[in-house]
């Protein structure tokens, strides 16, 4: 089923039946249309609450070493010269507060120093949160 195709076709549906519904019971037709577009339209607030939830309990990127950068205030770098792996370059931040560079794979989140191999900083556990590797 498409969801971009079926949700009109869903609103409209609660749309007339919170119409026909109001019209019947003597509420009124405009109240009935009303109550009807807000249920029509709770599946979408409820999902966005959810993304919201889930967003503070399994956030993108886990804070920096530092602990004064979260999630949303990483710097996004561009490619190294000759990152090309298979997928794509990996993508690679840096904390605005303490400089320190991290290279994020999928389900890894790993520390670039300035000079040395990458240290392992954070992984993904099943559910999805980071964990310190
Ligand atoms: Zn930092």
């Amino acid at each position: 089923m498409n969801l971009e195709r079926a949700y009109p076709a869903w609103f409209a549906t609660c749309a007339i039946a919170g119409a026909l519904i109001g019209k019947t019971m003597g509420h009124g037709a405009i109240e009935g249309l009303t109550t009807g577009m807000l249920v029509a339209a709770s599946p979408i607030v409820l999902l966005a609450l959810g993304h919201v939830a889930m967003g503070f309990w399994r956030p993108v990127l886990p804070p920096c070493r530092c602990g004064r950068c979260n999630h949303r205030q990483y710097r996004l770098e561009a490619p190294a010269p000759g990152d090309t792996a298979a997928g794509g370059a990996p993508l690679r931040f840096r904390c605005p507060k303490c400089d320190r560079r991290y290279v994020f794979s999928p389900g890894r989140f790993d520390e670039l120093p300035s000079e040395g191999p990458v240290v392992p900083y954070m992984r993904h556990t099943k559910w999805g949160r980071w964990k310190l590797s």
